[in-house]
């Protein structure tokens, strides 16, 4: 719990940014994790509050309060331990994970929140830094076989959780690199992608099995799903070859806006955007959108938006508009009321704060185009009253836009997959399973478990992570009849 008296004595220090002049100029992570001392002092902030809320709001209930006080004291690898323990990849959530945790903490209630993601990314660099990141090899193997269909953060929790505990894991993946959305959604400048490479390093040499370039179905996505598959594999042969599977491909059907002029050329799936531009930075072919000098509107005011913002900054756009049907949430959240639960309250990323213009409650009834090609929105002002939104009348404005990227969400995983499998869905289109009790993971499919987006819709890695994690331990009391992998 640190140091008694530190929530008294130190104010919260916010990790440093890179200018933004500079930092929009490349791809490169621009965030520089606490030095020891600053570190030190922001763990001296937990204050042995009793009933640590953190270790609940965050959904991989990291014992925060335990590698706050060992950071305090100095114990750095101890800490990193203890963060281990329950985070499988604290290097993504200490960068990108929106920190529900720290909106539980009891500090927050009256002054600034303990700065718990901040203390996770300096733990994490630390032992990235001194190599104390090591495979743990399991003692003996189990003879099972266990295919995990989908590299994301789910997939990959999963795999290293089981090879742990002995079992030979091959991670089946449609696209040409692993890591799901972490390598190909989540751009560069938020999460650099050597991290990747080195985590995967580690689950290799522990034994996990990568196979890319795989589809696992019966036919391929269609348009709007990036898919690098060379190969395909049918589930009944991956049932036949494996004592069990886990699905965990993620929600990759995005929401869609079909109003007229949706076919013009330039409104594209945020993904179709920010996927080609991973790839270019990874050093594969240049991204076939370039929106220097134009006007780009993002609908959705979400993080993939924000992620386009960024992106379309770094192009060298000539104007940026993000809009949002949502009115604007307030600048500060009403603390009595949500704590510690995920307050409402306006968000301003990184990528807004490089330049950025908008507007909320406003609804797109129109693409407009000449030829083929987009030239503007057409949009109404939108009012909500008992929950029901209506038009303002005369409100109609026009926007000009060379590009519309679509970051409304992603309604479900893909149908063909899951119906390839014959697993049953929850009524929003998810792979139906439980996350407790017995046969908690299990599909109505024999032997075919599902975790992260895929079971639960579309949310957060330290999400995926916890389900992964879950799920491996109920594969492992599934063939071995107990475990003794965490929960
Ligand atoms: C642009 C963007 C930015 C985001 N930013 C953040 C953020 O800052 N913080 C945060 O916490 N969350 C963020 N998220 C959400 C987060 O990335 C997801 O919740 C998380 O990655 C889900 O993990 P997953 O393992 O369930 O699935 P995914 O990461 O979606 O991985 C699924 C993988 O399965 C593969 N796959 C699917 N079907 C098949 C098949 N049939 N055969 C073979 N392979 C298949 C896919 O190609 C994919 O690689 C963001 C999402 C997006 C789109
Ligand atoms: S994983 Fe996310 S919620 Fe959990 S401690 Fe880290 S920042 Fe907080």
């Amino acid at each position: 719990m640190g140091k008694p008296t530190g929530f008294m004595e130190f104010q919260r220090v916010s990790e440093g940014y890179a200018p933004v002049e500079q930092r929009v100029k490349d791809y490169a992570e621009f965030v520089a994790h606490l030095s020891d001392d600053q570190a030190k002092q922001q763990g001296a902030r937990c204050m042995d509050c009793g009933i640590p809320f953190c270790n609940n709001g965050c959904p991989v209930n990291n014992i925060i309060p335990d590698w706050n006080d060992l950071v305090y004291r100095g114990n750095w690898k101890q800490a990193l331990d203890v963060l281990h323990s329950t985070n499988n990849f604290p290097e993504v959530t200490g960068r990108i994970c929106p920190a529900p945790c720290e909106a539980a903490c009891t500090l927050n209630i009256n002054n600034d929140a303990v700065g718990i993601k901040s203390i996770e990314h300096a733990i994490i660099d630390k032992g990235g830094e001194n190599g104390w990141v090591v495979p743990q090899k399991a003692a003996k193997k189990t003879g099972k076989k266990i295919a995990v269909v989908g590299s994301g953060p789910a997939g990959l929790a999963a795999a290293q959780q089981l090879a742990r505990a002995g079992h030979a894991v091959t991670v089946f993946e449609k696209n040409s690199r692993i890591g799901g959305l972490l390598r190909y959604g989540i751009p560069d400048f938020k999460l650099d992608k050597r991290l990747i490479d080195w985590r995967m390093a580690q689950l290799a040499a522990e034994g996990v099995k990568f196979q890319t370039n795989t589809f696992i179905g019966k036919e391929l996505p269609g348009k709007g799903i990036i898919n690098d598959a060379k190969k395909i594999i049918s589930p009944k042969q991956l049932q036949k070859d494996f004592d069990a599977v886990i699905l965990a491909g993620g929600a990759e059907q995005p929401r869609d806006l079909p109003v007229p002029g949706r076919e013009l050329s330039g409104v594209f799936y945020a993904l179709e955007f920010l996927i080609p531009q991973n790839k270019q930075v990874a050093g594969d072919a240049k991204n076939p959108i370039n929106v220097a000098g134009k006007h780009v509107v993002v609908i959705g005011g979400g993080d993939t938006g924000s992620d386009c913002v960024g992106t379309s900054n770094r192009h060298g756009a000539a104007s940026i508009t993000q809009i949002e049907v949502m009115p604007r949430a307030p600048e500060q959240e009403n603390k009595p009321q949500t704590w510690p639960y995920w307050p409402l309250k306006l968000r301003t990323s990184s990528s807004h704060e490089e330049g950025c213009a908008r507007d909320w409650a406003i609804a797109t009834k129109e693409f407009v185009g000449e030829n083929g090609v987009l030239k503007a929105i057409k949009a109404v002002r939108v009012e909500f009253k008992d929950g029901k939104m209506s038009e303002v009348a005369g409100s109609e404005f026009e926007l000009k836009a060379d590009f519309v990227f679509l970051a409304m969400g992603f309604t479900n995983p893909l149908a063909q997959v899951l119906d390839a499998f014959g697993v049953e869905k929850d009524a929003r289109g998810n792979v139906k399973a439980t996350t407790d009790g017995a046969g908690c993971y299990q599909t109505s499919v024999k032997k075919v478990f599902a975790a992260g987006d895929m079971r639960r819709g579309q949310s957060l890695v330290v999400w995926a992570i916890r389900e992964g994690r879950q799920a491996a331990r109920a594969v492992d009391e599934f063939l071995m009849g107990s475990s003794v992998l965490p929960r």
